[in-house]
């Protein structure tokens, strides 16, 4: 086993959190952080060691081909660690490779260190309310969570470039198009109106736009209002399987506050609830309540704010 400690991430600024992360890990075991790329180099690319350029497959490779890739290079080189970020690809990525390797995969990770033995970290578990603390035996494959580390600025100190050849692939990619930039940015936005399971039918989301809109605000919602029922399309989902907002105002109407949903706005600034059940959990989670019926709440709120001009 080598001392060396792999970064990867198929996303530019993923990677260099990553490297960060490797940058850490590498020192407490007197090893080498190594940055990878698979398919071609992207020019740009920070670390603070070297980089390794995994040639064969293209750049744009799914998750089984860039695991393969790996694997190839991994059993050659034998790094110590191997982190991945924790993207949608990377997770793949990471549990492909880990099997390939038969070792033992972390997910999620952050506050990485080792003693050259293990590799140990910190996971949020249950929504937030635990943080549990992990470790697996070296070699292992971990993914990193992503902003738990900040971006390295470094540029590498050397490179190489190590060609794997063909790749085969059950998958086969025939055409890619450009997904349709998302109506809703509720990452950035500064408030948020978000509607749950007390509004009745499809249409009467209608008023509760028109509210958002007139707060300057953006439209969110809880788990059932798109993943079940398909009212919204699936990036106005708030929660713990869905984005995670920060808003400097965050109103819930009709949103009972399950675990699961307020995971993903807790950390709003202020929050304010109207719901017509006094004991609903969203309670407890807001700064303001309203024990209310929306139907007229939303209605008066409008008003009030058209009175203001
Ligand atoms: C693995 C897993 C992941 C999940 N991830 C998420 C997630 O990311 N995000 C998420 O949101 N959920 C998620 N869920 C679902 C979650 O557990 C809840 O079921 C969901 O959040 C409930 O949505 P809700 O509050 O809109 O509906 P309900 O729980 O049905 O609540 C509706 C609320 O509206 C109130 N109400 C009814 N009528 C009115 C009215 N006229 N005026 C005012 N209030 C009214 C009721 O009192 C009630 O409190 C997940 C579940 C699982 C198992």
């Amino acid at each position: 086993l080598s001392s060396v400690v792999w970064a990867y991430s198929e996303n530019e600024a993923v990677s260099d959190e990553v490297a960060s992360a490797a940058a850490e890990v590498a020192k407490a075991i007197s090893g080498e952080p190594v940055v990878l790329e698979v398919g071609a180099e992207r020019g740009g690319t920070k670390a603070p060691g070297k980089k390794l350029v995994v040639k064969g497959p293209p750049q744009d490779s799914p998750p089984g081909v860039v695991s393969e890739a790996l694997g190839r290079v991994a059993k050659e080189i034998r790094p110590a660690v191997v982190l991945i970020g924790a993207t949608r690809n990377g997770r793949e990525v990471a549990s492909s490779l880990a099997a390939k390797l038969k070792v033992g995969c972390l997910s999620e990770v952050a506050k990485l260190a080792s003693d050259g033995k293990t590799v140990t970290g910190e996971r949020v578990v249950y929504a937030g309310k635990v943080v549990a603390k992990v470790s697996a035996g070296l070699p292992a494959v971990v993914t990193v969570k992503i902003g738990s580390y900040p971006r390295t600025t470094s540029p590498p100190v050397g490179s190489e470039v190590k060609d794997v050849g063909e790749v085969d692939s059950k998958l086969k990619v025939l055409k890619r198009e450009k997904k349709e930039a998302g109506s809703v940015d509720l990452k950035s936005a500064k408030i948020i109106v978000s509607a749950g399971r007390g509004v009745r039918k499809k249409e009467d989301l209608g008023m509760i736009e028109d509210l958002a809109k007139a707060m300057h605000g953006a439209l969110g919602c809880s788990r059932p209002l798109s993943s079940d029922l398909g009212w919204l399309p699936e990036e106005h989902h708030i929660g713990l399987t869905g984005v995670t907002v920060k808003p400097d105002l965050y109103l819930a109407l009709g949103i009972s506050g399950q675990l699961q949903h307020t995971a993903g706005m807790k950390d709003s600034k202020v929050v304010a609830a109207v719901n017509t059940d006094k004991d609903a959990p969203i309670f407890q989670a807001s700064d303001y309540g309203i024990v209310g019926d929306l139907y007229q709440l939303v209605p008066a709120i409008r008003k009030a704010l058209a009175s203001q001009g």
